[in-house]
């Protein structure tokens, strides 16, 4: 792959049965780059992010990532260890939390690089050390020792960001992070979003309907309609020159 580029989608189609959920992608996400995609419900962007973690396999079509390259067809033992490469350097935060309920949050955050030294990496102080910085820096170092179910859907959120960052992914997915929270505890998310995104540089693909956010962090937007990018550009050209009906219609739903 070239240069910058930390992810490249070509040509990706995937199909359950007669279902064709995605029709041929197409897109790469740049170093430090922020891409949202946004489209209506069941237009197909948690597919593509499925298959961009490789937690599906498309049917067509490639995707290229931390290093990997994945293709379609059965899942042979050398793919299984792609996929076990990707889930180390590519950080995933879903709609629902997804914390684990009887451990703490600092055992939430330090859950995946404990796993992964047992395999010889970090010693356990320096990986809690670590994850208390990452609670900090997602404002939450005194909830340290709560469990989940003792915090809001923010918070909760908060830490399932801090937990995919304790894995030093080079990049980041997210979908649809904040539409499971009340109104007025998506702000703190979307916050840590931001500064994960301006401040680190983090590149990023977000499936969102934030439009503030997308309009203030996003690089690049994407309309996502029955299964293909339909329209591209920079939030500016989306929202003041949108070239599809279609996108125009969704936008001025959403705004
Ligand atoms: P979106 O995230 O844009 O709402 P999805 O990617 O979740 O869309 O779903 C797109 C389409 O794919 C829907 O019609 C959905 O029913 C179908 N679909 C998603 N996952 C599966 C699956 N595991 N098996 C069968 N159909 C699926
Ligand atoms: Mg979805």
């Amino acid at each position: 792959m070239s240069g910058d580029v930390v992810v490249r989608i070509s040509g990706l189609r995937k199909a359950y049965g007669d279902n064709e959920v995605l029709r041929g992608v197409d897109l790469d996400l740049h170093q430090g780059e922020v891409i949202v995609i946004f489209g209506r419900s069941g237009s197909g962007k948690s597919t593509l992010l499925r298959c961009v973690n490789f937690l599906e396999d498309p049917t067509e079509g490639t995707v290229e990532i931390a290093g990997q390259r994945l293709s379609g067809g059965h899942r042979t033992r050398r793919k299984r260890e792609q996929i076990r490469q990707v889930r180390i350097h590519v950080g995933m935060v879903f709609q629902q939390f997804n914390l684990f309920p009887h451990l703490t949050t600092l055992d939430n955050v330090m859950s995946g690089p404990l796993a992964l030294g047992r395999r010889g990496g970090d010693d356990r102080a320096s990986i809690r050390r670590r994850s208390l910085e990452l609670l900090d820096g997602v404002g939450l170092a005194d909830k340290a020792d709560e469990h989940p179910i003792r915090l809001s859907g923010g918070q909760q959120q908060r830490v399932a960001i801090a937990r995919a960052l304790a894995m030093e992914p080079e990049v980041m997915l997210f979908d649809e992070p904040t539409s499971a929270l009340d109104p007025e505890l998506t702000g703190e998310v979307l916050g840590v979003m931001k500064r994960l995104a301006l401040d680190l540089h983090m590149p990023m693909m977000v499936v969102t309907h934030e439009m503030g956010f997308a309009r203030e962090v996003a690089d690049r937007m994407a309309f996502f309609h029955e299964g293909v990018i339909l329209e591209q550009g920079t939030p500016e050209e989306l929202f003041t020159r949108t070239r599809h009906q279609e996108t125009r219609t969704f936008l001025d739903a959403v705004l």
